[in-house]
């Protein structure tokens, strides 16, 4: 690999941890920084296009030259990778990057392999607010003596600011923190150019980014991290380095609770006593298949707060329901006060008519009183009328004549004349004195 040799080696076994921080800090990386700055042939992923003249992109592992397919395939894992590593906050869970690591440098951590490649320590030396530094022994393959990793503790300063200062309470946030989010960063090739790019998809890349696709040395992406970092962030679990990592918590907890930031960082390395406790601590083996129960835990948690919030989600749907009911629920009320109204004033209406209708009839019913008093009246009258002219005719029949003639003929009979014009009494006059038809006719032939 060309990298190695064109870096100066930097002699670091001999230096104190301060020195080491400050040759990395003065040398080691600003060197890194001009090589990536000069390789043309990383390709960002954004500027992947039709135009792209793949053949200067040199060849892959076969030797064969990369096409249009390849980077097709490229940036559906770039994709995948953004799926399942990708959360709202930046870091990685220890389980998840134990879990989905490579094999091979889970192998090469726990310095269970036979090459020449495996690691044996990894020293934690400075913690500069939230970020710790490991000092790590290169294997015996490398050039190098040490790298340096660096872990940025997602979860510290929220911890911080929510902690009660008492021991049980920072036992357990630094538990917390440790199995937590972490950012993270190491100086060798292997993360440069394996991983940096698959942890900057993830998000959980700390510091310098990479956005040119491993496309020679990790095509197919897989993994989360070097060896380095798989074994720093192991060694993190332990309880004896969160015991001294406690103490720098708290004093921390104290210059904020006092507001004074810089009293927080004044103490960035550890003390010789802290040095011999931690190097006490003995885990340092990567156990993935207890990282990946605890990964698939902590994806049925998740998976239940995403659950909550279908249930949050159903709640507001139904809250909004109600409300809608409510207000329906005016405005009908609304629509039938108006309705009621309507029907009152209707009723009052009705009422009025009601009496108007009981006065007419009683109108009517004096009026046909009235008529009917008339009519009888009439009828007698009419009656009487009748009466008078059938007696009129009756008389005329009788006698043919006037009955100033009838008068005259029966004038010897005078206390017997009729007074009055009654049929019954001209029909007995008639018999007492015998006049019959022949008579009648004898009057009206003179
Ligand atoms: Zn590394």
């Amino acid at each position: 690999m060309p990298l190695a040799e064109d870096l100066k080696r930097v002699e670091t076994a001999n230096l104190s941890d301060k020195k080491l921080i400050s040759a990395f800090k003065n040398i080691i990386r600003p060197q890194k920084y001009q090589k990536r700055k000069k390789a043309k042939r990383a390709v960002p992923t954004g500027s992947l296009k039709q135009s792209l003249d793949f053949l200067k992109l040199g060849t892959k592992y076969d030797g064969t030259p990369f096409d249009k397919a390849d980077f097709k395939n490229f940036d559906e894992i770039r994709i995948k990778h953004k799926a399942e590593f990708n959360s709202i906050r930046a870091g990685i869970r220890y389980a998840h990057l134990m879990s989905k690591a490579n094999t091979l440098r889970i192998k090469r951590a726990n310095n269970q392999v036979s090459d020449g490649r495996g690691i044996t320590l990894t020293r934690l030396i400075r913690i500069e607010n939230d970020v710790l530094s490991f000092r790590v022994k290169a294997s015996s393959r490398s050039v190098h003596q040490e790298h340096l990793v660096r872990l940025k503790l997602e979860g510290w300063n929220d911890s911080l600011e929510q902690s009660t200062g008492t021991k049980p309470d920072s036992v357990k946030r630094l538990k917390d923190i440790a199995r937590g989010y972490l950012s993270i960063d190491c100086d060798c090739k292997d993360y440069q150019f394996r991983y940096r790019y698959i942890a900057t998809v993830g998000k959980f890349n700390y510091k310098t980014r990479e956005t040119a696709y491993p496309k020679t040395t990790n095509p197919d992406g897989i993994g989360t991290a070097c060896k380095h970092i798989l074994k720093s962030a192991e060694k993190l679990q332990s309880p004896t380095i969160q015991a001294v990592l406690i103490k720098k918590f708290l004093e921390q907890r104290e210059a904020i609770g006092f507001g004074d930031d810089k009293t927080r960082n004044s103490n960035t390395y550890f003390s010789d006593d802290d040095k011999d406790t931690m190097k006490k601590a003995r885990r340092d083996k990567i156990d993935v298949e207890q990282a990946k129960k605890e990964l698939e835990l902590y994806h049925k948690a998740t998976k239940t707060i995403k659950y909550d919030h279908n249930l949050q989600k159903d709640l507001n749907k139904k809250k909004r329901k109600i409300k809608e009911g409510e207000a329906q629920n005016k405005k009908d009320a609304a629509k039938n006060k108006k309705d009621a109204d309507k029907n009152k004033a209707t009723a009052k209406k009705n009422k009025v008519t009601a009496k108007e209708d009981k006065t007419t009839i009683k109108k009517l019913e004096a009026a046909l009183k009235i008529l009917t008093a008339k009519a009888k009246k009439a009828e007698a009258k009419a009656d009487k009328v009748e009466v008078k002219i059938a007696q009129k005719r009756a008389a005329t029949e009788l006698t043919g004549d006037s009955l100033e003639l009838m008068k005259y003929r029966f004038s010897t009979h005078k206390d017997t004349y009729p007074k009055q014009n009654n049929k019954e009494l001209i029909k007995s006059f008639m018999k007492k004195f015998n006049v019959t038809k022949a008579i009648t006719l004898q009057v009206s032939e003179k």
